[in-house]
């Protein structure tokens, strides 16, 4: 092999993962068991599912079936019976992000933040009337805390939720909520006491009670129409589907919001690394003024520049993994964690796309769906801006 040519071997979407002393033999078994699923279940209908703008019920069944949606909850609930640590939620993420079905995974994995909460602190007869069926992949959840007024200020919420005998009534609006028009329950966030986080408690709300609307909020080159807003108009929902401590809603979502934010950083770096892939692959067979593209070097350092980035990326997740399995919860890195990551997915889409050219735009790649799905990162689970100001408040500012 001459020194000029890169070993393709080692640029491809698993080489380009750099070694991690903490993966094991059934990290890799996990990840062949997903692999095989997204290869089989969804790979195959990924463009038919965009030209029709969404993807069929049925594959929360197989997905289930396949023993994907029972990761991490209890055997006796229906959930997965096998040791998993946050190596498998990344793994499961990057998985389903490898060729871009993020939105697939948005929806799949919406139970991550909207069950906990339920099997912590709900009745047995709530366990089993929604946690069951929603890991059987019989009934859906979607988790809902934005409104038509902002997002990003979660502490002023509008949505009330009136305490009346043993019923609450519920008022309000919440938006963009990924899965919302075929969820079953809702996990929503609303206001039972005063103003702030110290007024804002945890209700479940079933998707069909009366005086709830729901319509489509067609997204941004999402191909996703099941993202949507719901609307409460008076509706009853009984006391006893609070979850947790009335006006403490948030401190039973903390943990989970944590998971998001890893799952949602293992997204980014596994787009970044199919962009990588389909990049360093292009370019060594693409000539321009009679040579490869990697033979020229400006191209050449546009691919090391985002392989740089994606390695200090991966280091800087290993760190904040190995810190997590030792029970600290870095949440100034984290939120660091994601921002890098969503600065190399960004900068590794724009990169490709421009490798590619004209390429990317014959819908034969998997660079365009990323370049597309890219920016929902920077929003979801937290904005650039949010995330620094909770670093700054973490270090003391
Ligand atoms: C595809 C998609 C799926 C989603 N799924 C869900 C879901 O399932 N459930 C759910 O509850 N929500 C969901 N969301 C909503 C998402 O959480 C919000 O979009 C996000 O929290 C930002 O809120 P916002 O859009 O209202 O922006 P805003 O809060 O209005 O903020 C607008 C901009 O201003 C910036 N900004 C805000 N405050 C400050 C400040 N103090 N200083 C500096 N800059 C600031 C923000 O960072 C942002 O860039 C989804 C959104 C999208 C796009």
């Amino acid at each position: 092999m001459s020194d000029k040519t890169i070993p393709v071997s080692q640029l491809d979407f698993d080489g380009l993962r750099p070694p991690s002393p903490h993966l094991t033999s059934a990290h890799a078994a996990w990840r062949q068991r997903l692999r095989h699923f997204v290869d089989k279940d969804i790979a195959p209908h990924l463009d038919d599912w965009d030209k029709s703008g969404t993807f069929p019920d049925a594959v929360y069944k197989t997905a289930a079936d396949a023993g994907l949606l029972g990761m991490g909850f209890p055997v006796e609930l229906g959930g997965l019976d096998e040791p998993i640590d946050l190596y498998h939620r990344i793994i499961f993420s990057e998985e389903f992000h490898r060729l871009g079905s993020g939105v697939v995974f948005a929806d799949l994995a919406t139970h991550w933040i909207g069950l906990p909460p339920i099997i912590s602190h709900g009745t047995d007869e709530m366990k089993d009337r929604i946690a069951r069926p929603v890991l059987r992949g019989d009934k859906k959840m979607a988790f809902a805390v934005t409104e038509p007024s902002g997002g990003s200020d979660v502490s002023g919420l509008k949505t009330t939720a009136e305490r009346r005998g043993d019923h609450f009534i519920v008022n309000g609006s919440k938006t963009l909520i990924s899965g919302a028009m075929r969820a079953d329950f809702i996990l929503a966030a609303v206001r039972t006491g005063g103003p702030g986080m110290g007024g804002i408690s945890l209700l479940v709300i079933e998707a069909d009670r009366a005086g709830i609307s729901r319509t489509p909020v067609p997204g941004l080159t999402w191909y996703n129409a099941s993202i949507g807003t719901f609307t409460f108009d008076n509706v009853e929902v009984p006391v006893s589907n609070l979850i947790g401590t009335e006006n403490r809603g948030f401190a039973s979502l903390a943990g989970q919001l944590n998971i998001e934010r890893f799952s949602g950083i293992a997204a980014t770096l596994a787009m970044s690394r199919t962009c990588i892939a389909e990049a360093v692959a292009w370019a060594q067979q693409r000539e321009t003024f009679g040579k490869r593209l990697v033979d020229h070097q400006a191209i050449r350092h546009k691919l090391i520049e985002m392989i740089s980035a994606l390695r200090v990326s991966y280091a800087y997740l290993d760190y904040c993994i190995d810190r997590f399995h030792r029970g600290d919860v870095p949440i100034a890195d984290l939120s660091l964690l994601k921002i890098q990551g969503v600065k190399t997915l960004e900068h590794c889409a724009r990169e490709a796309m421009h490798i590619l050219a004209g390429q990317a735009y014959q819908g034969t790649t998997r660079v365009e769906r990323i370049f597309r799905e890219s920016r929902i990162f920077a929003i979801g689970g937290g904005t650039e801006e949010i995330l620094k100001d909770l670093t700054a408040r973490q270090l003391g500012f």
